[in-house]
């Protein structure tokens, strides 16, 4: 069963020079379908242009666009314009990300809530569902989100780390949840091993957060201690431990999940999409 990686940073600098390679690696083992998260409205725009460049085809790379909560600083009058330009194209899926993240404060609070409501404006217009991020903010996240809830499609948390109540808030809310190799983590995820049963079908997807995050349970550690999407099935493996579930029936309602909610094809045989090209 194919997987969807909901969360690659590919236009990170630990990528640079092999991407293609990256995508390939990651065919192989069964992640067929990649969405590339924008970072920053000139991140976005290359996040956008990498997968046209490496998926001529359409049908395995996508995009996100928006501004994340630690470059909430650089949102002007202007940026509002050309998010909805890259929100246009059609490879781009989502908005975002966009958030909070009050535990390295990159940017002055206030800044980071003016920005992310600025961009859940931006998704209501649009149509398209959000790709927040969240860290050490859930109760701020919640009272923002609230308000623009119905006008929202959909919406997910992305590489969701939190404890009961803020998990609990966001399915009240009918959010969708992102699980990464986290979860992996001895020594800081083990709170997620019960929370993930937690999650109904239908609101769960995977992600990489590559190149961060290597899940700790891979055997050897590559040397260049990157995370890839290739390595989404060990996210797969201890989630499908967690829940009780069989790897087969986790993918198999994680994909069809991702796919709804990102609005991605089914990549089958008929459409096997475009190689990426040497
Ligand atoms: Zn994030």
């Amino acid at each position: 069963m194919p997987l969807v990686d909901i969360g690659v940073n590919l236009t990170h600098s630990a990528f640079s020079g092999e991407p293609q390679a990256v995508v390939e690696r990651a065919r192989r083992a069964g992640v067929e379908q990649l969405v590339l998260t924008g970072t920053s409205l000139t991140e976005s725009e290359a996040a956008l242009e990498l997968a046209s460049r490496l998926d001529p085809g359409g049908t395995r790379l996508f995009a996100t666009a928006g501004v994340h909560p630690h470059d909430a600083r650089s949102w002007t009058s202007a940026s509002a314009g050309a998010l909805r330009a890259l929100l246009d194209q059609p490879r781009v899926r989502a908005v975002g990300e966009c958030g909070l993240d009050f535990n390295r404060d990159f940017s002055p609070r206030p800044q980071q809530e003016k920005t992310l409501e600025a961009q859940l404006e931006v998704a209501v217009r649009s149509g398209l569902p959000v790709f927040l991020h969240e860290r050490e903010a859930d109760e701020r996240l919640v009272a923002l989100l609230r308000p623009f809830r119905d006008h929202l499609n959909a919406a997910v948390v992305h590489c969701f780390t939190g404890e009961r109540r803020a998990l609990y808030a966001y399915l009240d809310l009918d959010l969708h949840i992102g699980i990464t190799g986290w979860i992996c983590d001895e020594r800081r995820g083990t709170h997620l091993h019960a929370l993930v049963r937690d999650i109904p079908q239908g609101r769960l997807m995977l992600e990489s957060d590559a190149p961060y995050l290597l899940p700790r349970t891979l055997r050897p550690r590559p040397r260049s201690g990157h995370n890839e999407p290739a390595y989404l099935p060990l996210v797969l493996a201890e989630v499908a431990r967690h829940r009780g579930e069989t790897e087969q029936a986790l993918a198999a309602h994680t994909t069809a999940c991702a796919r709804a909610f990102f609005g991605l094809p089914a990549v089958t045989d008929e459409n096997p999409g475009e190689p990426p090209q040497e």
